[in-house]
């Protein structure tokens, strides 16, 4: 058993909403966190202190709770990933996985990937052959034949058809079940506004999904694909963006109260995409979104949990922060936006007591970075130190983008 390793910092940001203990210290023994608190409080067995200085802050390891490890976010990641091999595939992959951990976010839920290459990589990363968050992972998203990411190979339909994808993918190493409720824009001839399964089809997947342990998370633009997902009992709602079939974005009132009632978590995946998406369906970010809808949905009481699809179209995964930047933007507080982005994203991926909080016993995933995130989220671009279960890592490469106004237009700033 090796010696623990303490570091202190001006602030320690523990993980429960608003707490922050100034001159404190989170004492790490192994892969676990041993003592969090303040420094005139330091347990006699603490080992070598490590002291990041009053300007710095401790935190929880940031989690993304919808990832694509094998898009490249480059202008065309499907192409790309089309275009390459699985070796490329993997190589792709492992990059992504850095990227992830260099923006400091210690777990990821890659939310569809091809060929099973996601449990390898989970594998590796796993067993220290490759760095990388913790990852869970779905395999291919179960979707209907010719729908959304239908190539990543997940094609299922009719309710015997879709209980045996689940099956499938629960033998083939799949944390978590993902399926594809409605159409998407990265699949051409696919309809992001209108349902694709059968609201049968959707239990089906869900029931079989829960009778193993594992949770769903669905993938829904159009508000007919929300309203199936919300009653299938799924876990998660990706996108929600209540899709019109002219693009734009119209919430209905009715279905987020029924989110708030059904307690389901809500991933709006807001990130660098954006501005991509926009071009894509040639508006105005006026014209889409409800700049407030962030907002709005905590109001109700909808738990808004971060994620950023990464690796879409212009949306590296390094670029992390601009999409809680953007979280921000749609109305939440910097507060808010850090609980999505730890405890609340733990909690919804059922790792509340492995990690997402600073506490003695859980896993040691905590970062460090320069500034304070609470006065300003931008001091998350300055990650210096990463520690993903217990092992350190320092950042390889650094985000770019910045939220702005125009968000049609996203800003580029050199390296
Ligand atoms: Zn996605």
């Amino acid at each position: 058993m090796s010696a623990p390793t303490t570091h202190r910092a001006g602030r320690v940001l523990t993980g429960t909403p608003g707490e922050e203990l100034r001159d404190a210290a989170v004492v790490i023994d192994g892969t676990t966190i041993a003592w969090v608190g303040p420094v005139a409080d330091l347990p006699a067995e603490h080992g070598a202190v490590v002291d990041h200085g009053d300007d710095a802050t401790i935190l929880p390891g940031l989690i993304d709770t919808h990832v694509h490890l094998a898009f490249d976010g480059s202008a065309k990641p499907v192409e790309v990933m089309l275009a390459a091999d699985d070796l490329e595939r993997y190589t792709i992959m492992l990059r992504s996985a850095r990227e992830l951990l260099s923006a400091g976010v210690t777990t990821a839920r890659d939310l569809g990937a091809p060929g099973l290459l996601d449990v390898r990589v989970k594998q590796a990363i796993n067993a220290g052959s490759a760095r990388g968050p913790r990852l869970l992972v779905v395999n291919a998203p179960i979707t209907v034949t010719g729908g959304h990411c239908y190539f990543l190979g997940g094609e299922a339909e009719t309710v015997d058809g879709v209980i045996q994808a689940v099956r499938r993918a629960r033998r083939d190493g799949a944390d978590h079940i993902k399926i594809m409720s409605t159409g998407g824009n990265m699949t051409p001839g696919t309809l992001p506004a209108k349902a694709q399964f059968t609201p049968e089809e959707m239990q089906a997947i869900v029931d079989a999904a829960h009778h193993y342990g594992m949770r769903v998370a669905a993938h829904c633009h159009g508000t007919p694909g929300i309203r199936n997902a919300i009653n299938a009992g799924v876990d998660s709602l990706e996108h929600y963006a209540f899709t019109q079939a002219d693009g734009t974005n119209r919430p209905d009132a009715e279905v987020i109260a029924m989110t708030a009632q059904s307690g389901q978590y809500v991933c709006r995946t807001v990130c660098a995409a954006l501005g991509t998406f926009l071009t894509y369906i040639d508006k105005t970010a006026d014209e889409v979104f409800e700049p407030g809808l962030n907002r709005r949905l905590l109001d109700a009481g909808v738990k808004v949990v971060a994620g950023t699809d990464a690796g879409i179209d212009n949306a590296p995964h390094v670029e992390y922060v601009y999409g809680l930047a953007g979280m921000a933007a749609f109305g939440m507080t910097n507060d808010e936006v850090l609980h999505s982005a730890t405890a609340l994203a733990a909690e919804s991926l059922g790792l509340e007591g492995v990690t997402g909080r600073l506490a003695a016993g859980l896993d040691a995933d905590v970062i460090v970075v320069r500034g304070n995130p609470r006065a300003d989220l931008e001091a998350l671009r300055d990650v210096e130190l990463v520690i993903a279960r217990g092992e350190e890592y320092r950042p390889e490469f650094r985000s770019r983008r910045r939220w702005n106004d125009e968000v049609s237009q996203p800003q580029y700033v050199p390296a």
